[in-house]
C-alpha cells in the first residue's frame, strides 16, 4: 500500500490535470489545484466539487503568495500549467514563451523552498523535426529556425527541462521531466488546435472535417487516462529523479485515417476536406510527418503500458462531445 501524499497540481483544471486529479483522489491522495482558468475549465473538476481531499485556488502560478502557500503544504508538485496547443502558440507567441519559462521558474523556486518532489510536464514537440524514430529520451533534438513560430513552444519547454534538471543537479531538488505525446480523450478542447476534439465536433455538427496537408502525416494518440497513470507512477519513484521520460503509445495512425474513423464512429455525413497548412497556420508552417515515442524507459521503471485503444478513446470522447453539444 502506498502512503497518502499531498499533491499540488499546477494547471489542475486543464484536460490532463483534471484526469490526474481523478486518479490521485481515487488512490487516496490529497490534491490541491492552482489554475488561472486561462485554458483550464472549472467544469473539468465539477464532478469533484464536494470531494473532501480536493481544494482549488483560482490563481496564476506567477502569483507568488498563493504559490508559496500551496507549495508549503505539498509533498509533490506536478507542474502542468503551460500555454499549450499549436494554434495558441502560433497566435500568441509572446504569451507562450513568457508563461512557460517564467511559470516554471516560479514553480521550481517554490518547490526548492519546501523540498517538494517536482514533476515537469514537457512535450514531444521538443524532438522537433527529428526523423530518428522512435524518439528516445537521450536523442538529439532537431528544432526549426527561430523565424518559424511553431518552434517557440518546443524551445520554451526545453528551457523548462534544462532548468528543472539543473535544479536537481545544482540544488539537489528531486525533479523528473515527462514528455507527453499527443495526449487525447474526453475534456480536451479543440480551440487551441488539437485535432481529435476538432474533428469530432465537426463530424457531430455536420461540418467538413478539416484535415491539414495531405493527411498522410501520422501520430500516436495516447488516452489521458493512460497517461496520468504513468505520471502517478513516476511521482512515486525516487529513482525517476533527474531523468526524462516519454509518455505515449506506439500505435500510429494517419490523420486522414483518423478523420475517416471519426466520421464512421459519429455516423456523420460530413465531407473530409484537405486544407493546405498555410491556410490553417499561416505561411512557413512546418509539420512533422511522423512522431513515435520510445517507451522502454518508462516501461522498465514503472511497468507502465497504455491500455485504452484509439477506438475506445474516440468513442468516449464522442460521447463527451455529444453531451456537451446537447447541454
Ligand atoms: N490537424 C488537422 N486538422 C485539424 C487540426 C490538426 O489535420 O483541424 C493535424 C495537424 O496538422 C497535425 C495533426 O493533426 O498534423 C495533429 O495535430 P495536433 O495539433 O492535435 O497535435 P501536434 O501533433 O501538431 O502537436
Amino acid at each position: 500500500m502506498t502512503t497518502s501524499l499531498r499533491y499540488l497540481l499546477t494547471g489542475g483544471a486543464g484536460f490532463i490535470g483534471s484526469h490526474l486529479a481523478d486518479r490521485l483522489l481515487a488512490a487516496g491522495h490529497s490534491v490541491s489545484v492552482i489554475d488561472d482558468l486561462s485554458t483550464g475549465r472549472l467544469e473539468n473538476l465539477a464532478h469533484l466539487r464536494d470531494h473532501p481531499r480536493l481544494s482549488f485556488a483560482r490563481a496564476s502560478i506567477q502569483n507568488e503568495t498563493v504559490l508559496d502557500r500551496l507549495s508549503s503544504q505539498a509533498d509533490v508538485i506536478v507542474h502542468l500549467a503551460a500555454a499549450v496547443g499549436v494554434q495558441l502558440v502560433v497566435d500568441d507567441p509572446v504569451y507562450t514563451i513568457q508563461a512557460n519559462v517564467h511559470g516554471t521558474e516560479d514553480v521550481l523556486k517554490a518547490a526548492l523552498r519546501y523540498g517538494c518532489r517536482t514533476l515537469i510536464a514537457s512535450t514531444s514537440e521538443v524532438y522537433g523535426k527529428s526523423t530518428e524514430l522512435p524518439f528516445e529520451e537521450e536523442a538529439d533534438l532537431v528544432l526549426g529556425a527561430s523565424s518559424k513560430q511553431r518552434w517557440s513552444y518546443a524551445a520554451s519547454k526545453l528551457v523548462d527541462e534544462f532548468l528543472g534538471l539543473a535544479y536537481q543537479r545544482q540544488h539537489g531538488l528531486s525533479v523528473t521531466v515527462f514528455r507527453l505525446f499527443n495526449t487525447v480523450g474526453p475534456r480536451q478542447v479543440g480551440r487551441y488546435g488539437m485535432v481529435i476534439p476538432r474533428l469530432i465536433r465537426q463530424a457531430l455538427r455536420g461540418e467538413r472535417l478539416t484535415v491539414y496537408g495531405d493527411g498522410t502525416q501520422q501520430r500516436c494518440f495516447c488516452d489521458a487516462r493512460d497517461a496520468v497513470r504513468a505520471i502517478e507512477a513516476l511521482s512515486q519513484r525516487d529513482d525517476a529523479a533527474g531523468r526524462v521520460y516519454n509518455i505515449g503509445t506506439q500505435h500510429e495512425v494517419s490523420i486522414r485515417a483518423l478523420a475517416e474513423l471519426i466520421k464512421e464512429l459519429c455516423a456523420s455525413r460530413s465531407e473530409i476536406a484537405l486544407i493546405p497548412y498555410e491556410e490553417a497556420y499561416g505561411p512557413g508552417f512546418e509539420d512533422m510527418p511522423r512522431r513515435v515515442p520510445a517507451t522502454e524507459r518508462i516501461e522498465a521503471l514503472c511497468a507502465w503500458s497504455p491500455e485504452l485503444s484509439l477506438e475506445q478513446t474516440l468513442r468516449d470522447t464522442i460521447e463527451y462531445e455529444r453531451a456537451a453539444l446537447e447541454a
